[in-house]
């Protein structure tokens, strides 16, 4: 027990030395048990900031890029936010501890179904779907932020339709060794954006993704 709180401590002090300086999102981090969203193998590296394997050749990603994306994003509590690509559900559980109202969408089943009883045993209420996310989740919309966690080509249409005014789309785009991570605020009239990191995800495969 005391070796889990030193890991988590030291982990959210190198987050704070990595530039991530919003408190409230170094507590959830703190705050979210993370080895209860990897494999029990993995767990003695639950702390570490690195991305780890899932089922399904996917990953969960780095602490350090949930922090800064988290960071960008700028989560409002009630804020309504879509994901795409929940993976292991941790960056959703990240959102809901910071108060948000959380829609995330997953295109595998057996991550969906994993996502949907871990953060249930969690009581985190969450709205989760099986879909292909680069196609949004129009019911729902439109949404004040948007966050794709998977490697884009190109910024997917329907996901800017599905944004309130003001709101804003936060995705990695590029190819798939390497992509910049992109901001899209929309105006009255059309979108600003604004560039940030390069990081590496798994890629967005759908109809406004990657087709593998
Ligand atoms: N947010 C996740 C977490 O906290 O564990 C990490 C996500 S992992 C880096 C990217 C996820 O995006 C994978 O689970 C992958 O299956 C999913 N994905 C890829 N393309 C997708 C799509 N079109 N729609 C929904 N999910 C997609």
């Amino acid at each position: 027990m005391f070796l889990l709180e030193e890991e988590k401590k030291k982990l959210v002090e190198g987050l704070w030395n990595k530039g991530i300086k919003d408190e409230n999102i170094l507590k959830a981090i703190y705050d979210i048990p993370r080895e209860k969203f990897i494999s029990d193998a993995l767990r003695k590296f639950a702390y570490d900031d690195n991305a780890l394997p899932i089922e399904c050749a996917q990953t969960i990603s780095q602490p350090f890029t949930v922090a800064y994306m988290t960071q960008v994003l700028g989560v409002n509590p009630g804020d309504k936010i879509l994901e795409i690509g929940t993976g292991s559900g941790y960056q959703a559980a990240v959102l809901l501890k910071l108060g948000a109202e959380v829609y995330s969408v997953e295109r595998i089943n057996k991550l969906y179904l994993n996502a949907k009883e871990l953060l249930a045993s969690l009581n985190f209420n969450v709205h989760l779907k099986l879909d292909d996310g680069t196609l949004g989740w129009e019911e729902h919309a439109p949404f004040d932020k948007i966050i794709v966690t998977a490697g884009a080509p190109e910024v997917p249409n329907q996901l800017l339709t599905q944004l309130k005014t003001a709101g804003k789309l936060i995705i990695p785009v590029g190819n798939q060794e390497s992509q910049q991570l992109l901001e899209i605020t929309r105006t009255e009239t059309g979108f600003n954006k604004k560039y940030y990191d390069y990081f590496k995800f798994v890629p967005l495969i759908g109809a406004e993704g990657w087709k593998h």
